[in-house]
């Protein structure tokens, strides 16, 4: 049995209990964690309105063409307050085909991760694959992350750490052994120096 699992967002491995049931998922869980959902559904709250129930003679004016018409010439809208689009179908179909570009989706704005990936030069493959490689915990003190991102308000993936000298990509560190590398210049020297000094002072 798995204890902890990766969240397809944060991409962080998280204990079990961090994600909540979803009984058509494999796995019984969902494969988001629980903190990203919760975010996901405050940046994009998903207001769902029924249909009203509309009689023959109710009319709804188009906002278009601006004509008074039967609601079974509006195509449905969950998204609006009546259920029914603004549009009429006649006019949706115009802008459809005349204005394109405001159908567009918009294009999707960098993600702090993505940024992240880019300026280590490696690909979210090769960090997932790292991160499966470690079971999510730091390669150092092999402990999960626990500290918080205080910009996403989320908690925080592991750090990716590369060589200083060669720019390779070393490994995922927690922030504190991040940090902790850091401090001794990654110097491994100095490091081992630190530890003879720790050695020699246990009484
Ligand atoms: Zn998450
Ligand atoms: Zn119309
Ligand atoms: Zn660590
Ligand atoms: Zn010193």
């Amino acid at each position: 049995m798995q204890a902890e699992k990766l969240c397809y967002e944060c991409k962080v491995v998280k204990p079990l209990e961090e994600f909540g049931k979803k009984s058509s998922r494999k796995d019984g869980l969902e494969s988001v964690c629980k903190h990203c959902l919760k975010l996901k559904r405050m940046l994009h709250p998903r207001r769902k309105y029924t249909p009203i129930e509309i009689d023959a003679t109710a009319t709804k004016k188009c906002v278009d063409c601006h004509i008074e018409k039967s609601y079974s010439a509006f195509d449905k809208n969950p998204t609006r307050k009546d259920g029914y689009n603004t549009r009429c179908k006649t006019c949706l179909k115009i802008a459809r085909k005349s204005h394109k570009h405001t159908f567009k989706k918009r294009p999707k704005k960098t993600k702090a991760f993505t940024m992240t990936l880019k300026l280590a030069s490696i690909t979210e493959k090769d960090y997932l694959e790292q991160l499966e490689k470690q079971q999510g915990k730091c390669a150092i003190c092999g402990k999960l992350e626990t500290s918080l991102d205080n910009y996403r308000k989320a908690d925080k993936r592991l750090s990716i750490d590369h060589c200083h000298k060669t720019g390779n990509f070393r490994g995922l560190l927690c922030t504190k052994c991040n940090v902790g590398l850091g401090m001794f210049g990654d110097d491994s020297e100095m490091l081992q120096r630190a530890i003879d000094y720790l050695e020699s002072r246990m009484y």
